[in-house]
C-alpha cells in the first residue's frame, strides 16, 4: 500500500515536472555577462537547463545566464503567477489564500519603516494583492501601489478597497516626480533585468527626503551554502539576480541612495501551515497522505526567518 501511494506521488511529480518544462519551453532565452561589472568569468552555482545560475568571479553578483529573454519576462507575471501548482519553479501556490499571512508579515515591518519615513505618502512597487499596503494604511500611511498582474490589482481594489493600486511598471507610473515619502519594493529587484534603471525611476518618484525600502535574498547567507542548488530562491525563470550586501550597496549607490539600515531581523515571514504543507509536498516530495493529519491546521500561522534575505532602508541623495 505504501509503495502504491509513493508510486502515485512519483507519477504526479513526474507529470508536474513535464508540465513545468512544457509550460516554459516556448520562452526564448538569452546569454548575458555580469550586469554589474561586465565580466564573463563566473562560477556555475546551478545547472537547470536551459538555465544556469552563476556567481561573477570579479564582483560576486549572482546572475542567471542563460535566462529568459528580458523582453519576455513581464508576460510571466501577468498570468497565473500568483495562483498555480508549479510554485517550486515560479510564483505562488495561492496568493489569495495566504494573503492574511502576508498582512501579518508586513505588520512586523511597519515600526522600522515608520521610524525612517519623513511623511505618509507611500508607493509599493510590485504590491500584489496589497497586503503590505493594508498593514501600512492601518499605521496611518496613504497607500499607492503598482502591480503587473491584473487579477492582483482587481483583488487589491475590490477586497482591500485600495483604489490607488494601478496595473503597470515604474517607467510608466501615473504619478509626478518627487511625490512620495516612502517607496517600497519587496522581492522585486532580483526579478528585473536592469535594477539600477528601476532604482533610478524610484529615486525620481521620491521626495528629496524620501526613503526606499527593499528586501531581496542574500546569496552570501548560510542557506544557499548549505542547500546548494536546492535553495528556494534559485527560481531560474524569475530570479535573474542574487545580490549580497556588497553588490546591493553598489546598485543602490549607483542609483543615488545611501543605506541607513540593513538587517536580516525584519526579513522573516509568517507562513500558513497550508502553505508549508504544499512546500513539503512539492519541494521535499513528501506524499500528501503523510501530510494529511496536519491539514486541519492549514489556516494557522507560524513565523519563519531563515535569515537568508536582506531588509534595507536607503535614503535618497541628491545627485550632481
Ligand atoms: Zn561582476
Amino acid at each position: 500500500m505504501l509503495l502504491a501511494r509513493n508510486t502515485t506521488d512519483d507519477t504526479l511529480m513526474a507529470a508536474r515536472s513535464a508540465r513545468i518544462a512544457s509550460r516554459y519551453a516556448h520562452i526564448p532565452v538569452e546569454q548575458v555577462d555580469c550586469y554589474l561589472c561586465g565580466s564573463d568569468a563566473s562560477v556555475i552555482l546551478v545547472r537547470d537547463p536551459p538555465f544556469m545560475v552563476r556567481r561573477c568571479r570579479k564582483c560576486g553578483l549572482g546572475y542567471t545566464s542563460p535566462r529568459c529573454r528580458a523582453d519576455c519576462l513581464n508576460a510571466v507575471y501577468e498570468h497565473g503567477y500568483f495562483e498555480n501548482d508549479t510554485s517550486e519553479a515560479i510564483g505562488y501556490f495561492s496568493y489569495a489564500r495566504d494573503a492574511d499571512a502576508y498582512v501579518r508579515t508586513f505588520r512586523r515591518k511597519v515600526p522600522i519603516i515608520a521610524a525612517h519615513a519623513a511623511g505618509p505618502l507611500l508607493l509599493d512597487v510590485g504590491c500584489a494583492a496589497g497586503s503590505f499596503l493594508v498593514a501600512m494604511r492601518e499605521a496611518g500611511f496613504v497607500p499607492h501601489g503598482l502591480e503587473l498582474a491584473p487579477a492582483m490589482v482587481q483583488h487589491a481594489r475590490e477586497h482591500y478597497k485600495l483604489e490607488e493600486v494601478h496595473q503597470g511598471t515604474l517607467d510608466a507610473a501615473p504619478w509626478s516626480p518627487s511625490t512620495f515619502h516612502v517607496l517600497t519594493m519587496f522581492d522585486v529587484l532580483e526579478h528585473v533585468p536592469d535594477p539600477i534603471a528601476v532604482l533610478r525611476q524610484a529615486h525620481a518618484l521620491l521626495r528629496p527626503e524620501g526613503v526606499l525600502v527593499l528586501q531581496t535574498q542574500d546569496l552570501s547567507s548560510w542557506l544557499p551554502r548549505l542547500l546548494g542548488a536546492s535553495w528556494h530562491h534559485f527560481k531560474q525563470i524569475e530570479h535573474i539576480y542574487h545580490f549580497n550586501p556588497r553588490t546591493l550597496r553598489t546598485v543602490l549607490e549607483r542609483a543615488g541612495f545611501r543605506i541607513e539600515v540593513r538587517t536580516r531581523q525584519t526579513a522573516g515571514k509568517y507562513f500558513s501551515i497550508g502553505d508549508l504543507l504544499d512546500r513539503c509536498h512539492t519541494l521535499l516530495h513528501l506524499p500528501r497522505w503523510l501530510l494529511a493529519p496536519f491539514r486541519p491546521f492549514a489556516r494557522r500561522f507560524i513565523w519563519v526567518n531563515p535569515r537568508d534575505e536582506m531588509f534595507v532602508i536607503a535614503r535618497k541623495l541628491e545627485r550632481a
